[in-house]
């Protein structure tokens, strides 16, 4: 299925012939395991576009999802600099882990307060929260106003938003803009969740246009 640029002899394996490989989720980047490979097991991988590991508790070639169904197919594989380690995207089937948890890393070690500002995971999760309010109408909502006024009050907002935009970007203040964009984003995002327009609909015409 596969042409590897390089052969399995030309990576550095542990001790037992393996090389860790981590799995992540082609589309967002979420790391969703952490296995190995031996030789033979790669070289089935790119035959069969499947993932196939050696399983080192069992001591035997691996499939993953052959048991519970959550294939990984392979959209890209790729070693690292110094030749010891494979990074797969795949597209997931069901879930990674064997608990039944999309990826194997859910246990917390350490951790710091931080703000998620990957623009994929914030638009899409603004997104989901319209998306929500519009199924299950929250009191108080300003979303749900917008819905319930309809589709002429929401493109009377955009409107207003574009325009307010274009005025703050004349002003030397750049806090100005960055507040207008960030309304104009939301109001578009209701717009696109009232016609049932996505996020993956406007991300893939935009990689289309590239
Ligand atoms: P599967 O490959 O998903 O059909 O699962 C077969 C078996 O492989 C499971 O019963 C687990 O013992 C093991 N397994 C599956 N997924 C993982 C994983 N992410 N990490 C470690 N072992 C796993
Ligand atoms: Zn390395
Ligand atoms: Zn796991
Ligand atoms: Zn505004």
């Amino acid at each position: 299925l596969f042409e590897s640029s390089k052969k399995f002899s030309e990576f550095k394996t542990d001790a037992n012939g393996l090389v860790p490989c981590i799995a992540q989720d082609y589309k967002t980047g979420e790391v969703l395991m952490l296995a190995y490979m031996n030789e033979e097991s790669y070289n089935k991988t790119i035959e069969t576009g499947r993932m196939t590991y050696y399983s080192r508790s069992r001591n035997e070639l691996w499939t993953k999802g052959d048991t519970s169904g959550h294939y990984q197919f392979v959209k890209s594989l790729t070693i690292d600099c110094d030749n010891d380690t494979i990074l797969a995207k795949v597209s997931q089937v069901g879930a990674a882990c064997h608990t039944g948890n999309r990826s194997c890393f859910f246990t917390p070690l350490v951790s710091k307060e931080y703000n998620d500002t990957n623009p994929l995971t914030v638009f899409s999760d603004v997104y989901n929260i319209i998306m929500d309010r519009k199924k299950n109408p929250k009191e108080g909502s300003y979303t749900n106003y917008l819905f319930d006024k309809g589709i002429d009050k929401i493109l009377k907002k955009v409107g207003e938003e574009c325009t307010e935009v274009v005025i703050a970007a004349k002003n030397p203040d750049p806090e100005e803009m960055k507040y207008e964009i960030s309304d104009l984003l939301y109001h578009l995002m209701v717009l696109m969740a009232d016609r049932g327009t996505t996020w993956e609909d406007i991300t893939k015409e935009l990689a289309e246009r590239r």
